[in-house]
């Protein structure tokens, strides 16, 4: 193996240039303890943006990604696999979907629902109804419908033009009321915002604005590509609010450190997308639906109760700090407001062994829904220290 100079060295000649690195790489480790390059240990509490739900070497997720490893690694879409239809069943079922696509990544699940909502509405109404409206501050993805998707200036320097009949609204219902006109197809939302700033989104605006749509036939979308899959304590964050979206998008966790998206289709969605409307070569990858069958029929009500004792823990602790001025988020999806740089208090953290994440001017938790009860304290009193 190679030792840390060497992997730096090679990356800063080689890898393109699109990230900010910290120093460290990983070797290993078991549940939310990480090795790191320095032989050191690092309780994790980012779990890879929100996706290794249950940590690192988790025994049973392991054996149902090897055993389809051991079969067969990838068929095309061309023929069915068995991981794949397991693997919508369990969503549908769980969910009450009628029915699941998959692809790759968060933004090609978001993609993936862009087009259903245009396609739904053309079908129905005729063209010139194809406007999307999303959030401002929220994040939908990289590519270009989902990058033009996030309500977020500083991600559309450089990239336009961008994909027309998109537009933004704040979270209150006067603003999407301006905004989400006759011309509008599909309401986009994060119900627990991740990239800027870990915000649960009020409860009266997700259920006024469920109304709003239903009464136009305006498709609501939620985007649970990180708040989803027992992150906030429910199998997805909707379910807190009482809604009923009309198509829900999933990624981050679902594969539990495999690369996989969901676009979940309820009720009226059901049957939009028909042959040829919409593809992925990997889509739907049978190692990576072998990984996320067992991530899902592991989200049991039993499991979920102990998410929700773990954020109750966290979240009753990290108020007790001094320099966190507000908790915010929903479940083991923590965001602190602390008055300081982020940036740097993560750096902080690091040195003292401690993975944490950042969104805008928050830091953000979300460690492995598997996180013990002594990762958990470790990680809080370097929190502490630091914040001190
Ligand atoms: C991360 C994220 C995405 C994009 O997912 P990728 O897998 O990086 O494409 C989209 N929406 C939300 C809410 C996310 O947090």
């Amino acid at each position: 193996m190679m030792d840390f100079s060497q992997i730096q060295a090679l990356d800063k000649q080689y890898h393109a240039e699109t990230y900010s690195y910290f120093p460290i790489a990983f070797t290993g480790g078991k549940n939310a303890t990480l090795i790191g390059t320095d032989g050191k240990e690092y309780i994790d509490f980012g779990a890879g943006i929100a996706t290794n739900i249950f940590g690192v070497n988790d025994e049973s997720w392991k054996a149902a990604v090897v055993e389809q490893l051991n079969r067969v690694q990838h068929v095309c879409n061309y023929y069915y696999a068995e991981p794949q239809s397991r693997l919508a069943e369990l969503l549908c079922t769980k969910t009450g979907a009628k029915r699941a696509f998959f692809a790759n990544s968060g933004a090609e699940a978001n993609e993936c629902a862009f087009k259903a909502a245009r396609k739904y509405s053309a079908e129905k109404y005729g063209e010139g109804r194809a406007k999307i409206v999303t959030l401002k501050n929220s994040f939908h993805g990289r590519t270009l419908f989902t990058l033009t998707a996030t309500g977020q200036d500083a991600f559309h320097r450089w990239f336009g033009p961008f994909v027309p009949e998109v537009d933004y609204a704040e979270a209150n219902m006067d603003d999407i009321r301006r905004v989400a006109d006759n011309r509008t197809c599909a309401v986009v939302i994060e119900c627990v915002q991740g990239e800027s700033g870990v915000t649960a989104l009020p409860k009266a605006f997700v259920t006024a604005l469920e109304a709003f749509c239903k009464e136009r036939d305006i498709l609501l979308i939620c985007d649970e590509v990180q708040c989803g899959n027992g992150r906030t304590g429910k199998l997805y964050a909707y379910q807190h609010y009482g809604i009923q979206p009309d198509i829900v998008t999933t990624a981050k966790g679902l594969g539990g450190g495999l690369p996989i998206g969901a676009c979940l289709f309820f009720g009226k969605t059901e049957h939009t997308l028909q042959v040829g409307d919409h593809g992925s070569t990997f889509g739907g990858n049978p190692v990576c639906c072998a990984g996320a069958v067992n991530v899902v029929s592991r989200l049991t009500e039993e499991f979920l109760l102990e998410v929700q004792g773990k954020s109750d823990y966290m979240r009753a602790k990290l108020k007790g700090f001094d320099g966190v001025k507000q908790v915010t988020g929903l479940g083991l999806m923590i965001g602190l407001e602390i008055g300081k740089n982020a940036k740097e208090v993560a750096a902080e953290c690091l040195k003292r062994g401690l993975l944490v994440l950042t969104a805008h001017d928050r830091v953000r938790l979300v460690p492995p829904l598997t996180i013990t009860k002594t990762e958990m304290d470790e990680g809080l009193s370097v929190i502490k220290e630091v914040l001190k």
